[in-house]
C-alpha cells in the first residue's frame, strides 16, 4: 500500500489528502478521518491517479459537509488549558523556567522560547502517558500471570489501544488526558487480549474481571468525550 499526498482546497482551507493504493480494493473509496485531519482516497490497482482525483473533485460538497464535523483544534500556549488525568491543567509559560515542563498543582510550567511551548507540552504528556500506561499494564498483566512483551504509545486515529499476537501492547498517548477510570479500562481491555485475541463473551467477561467491575461507564465516557482528546493542538 503506497501513500501519496495531495492537498485539497475547500472553502479557503487547505486539507491534506492521502492517496493509498489498495490492490485488492474493488472501487474508489474516499474517507474522512477527522481525528487525523486528513481525507483518505483508496484506489484499486487499475484506477489511475487522475481518475481518483476526478472522483474527489466530484465530491466537493460531500467533503465540505464532512469538514463541518471535524473537531476544531485548540491551540496550546500560555494561558490555555489541556486536559490531564481528567482535570484541566493551565499552561503557564515562563521563559526562564527549564526546558522540561513541570507540573505544579493544576499548572504546567513551561520554559524556553514561546514557540516551543506546544512541543514541550506534547513531550510532557507523552512521557507521562508512557510511564503511567506501562506501569498499569505491567502490574495488571503480572498479577494475572500474563506475559506482555512491550508497551508503547502512539497517536492512532481510530483506536485507544491495540494488542498484537507478539504480546505487544500499544496505547494512544491521549489517554493520559482522560480520567483514571477510563485509562484503567483501556489497559484492562488490552491486557485481556493477551488471553483472548477477539471480542467474544469470554473476552468481555475477562475484561470486566481485570477491570474489577462493569466496563460500561468507561466505554460511555470514551464515546462521549473521546473526540475532545483529539482537539488538543500539540
Ligand atoms: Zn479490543
Amino acid at each position: 500500500m503506497t501513500v501519496e499526498r495531495r492537498e485539497l482546497s475547500i472553502g479557503g482551507r487547505t486539507i491534506p489528502l492521502e492517496i493509498h493504493r489498495v490492490p485488492r480494493a474493488r472501487r474508489i473509496i474516499l474517507t474522512s478521518l477527522p481525528t487525523k485531519g486528513v481525507f483518505r482516497l483508496s484506489l484499486p490497482r487499475r484506477i489511475s491517479l487522475a481518475k481518483g482525483m476526478e472522483f474527489v473533485s466530484e465530491r466537493h460538497d460531500w467533503i465540505a459537509d464532512a469538514l463541518t464535523r471535524w473537531p476544531t483544534i485548540q491551540p496550546v500556549g500560555h494561558g490555555s488549558r489541556v486536559p490531564f488525568n481528567g482535570e484541566d491543567l493551565l499552561i503557564e509559560w515562563e521563559p526562564k523556567a527549564g526546558r522540561r515542563a513541570v507540573l505544579m498543582g493544576n499548572k504546567l510550567i513551561v520554559g524556553g522560547p514561546e514557540e516551543h511551548v506546544p512541543a514541550r507540552v506534547a513531550r510532557f504528556l507523552k512521557e507521562a502517558a508512557l510511564k503511567d500506561l506501562t506501569e498499569r499494564t505491567v502490574a495488571l498483566a503480572s498479577a494475572h500471570q500474563l506475559k506482555v512483551a512491550a508497551v508503547s504509545i502512539g497517536d492512532p486515529s481510530a483506536r485507544w489501544g491495540s494488542c498484537s499476537w507478539q504480546q505487544k501492547i500499544r496505547f494512544s498517548w491521549r489517554l493520559i488526558c482522560a480520567p483514571e477510570f477510563v485509562r484503567q479500562y483501556v489497559v484492562a481491555h488490552e491486557v485481556a487480549h493477551l488471553r483472548h485475541m477477539n471480542h467474544s463473551a469470554d473476552f468481555w467477561a475477562f475484561n470486566a474481571e481485570l477491570y474489577g467491575g462493569p466496563v460500561t461507564p468507561a466505554r460511555a465516557w470514551l464515546r462521549a468525550h473521546g473526540s475532545n482528546l483529539y482537539r488538543i493542538g500539540v
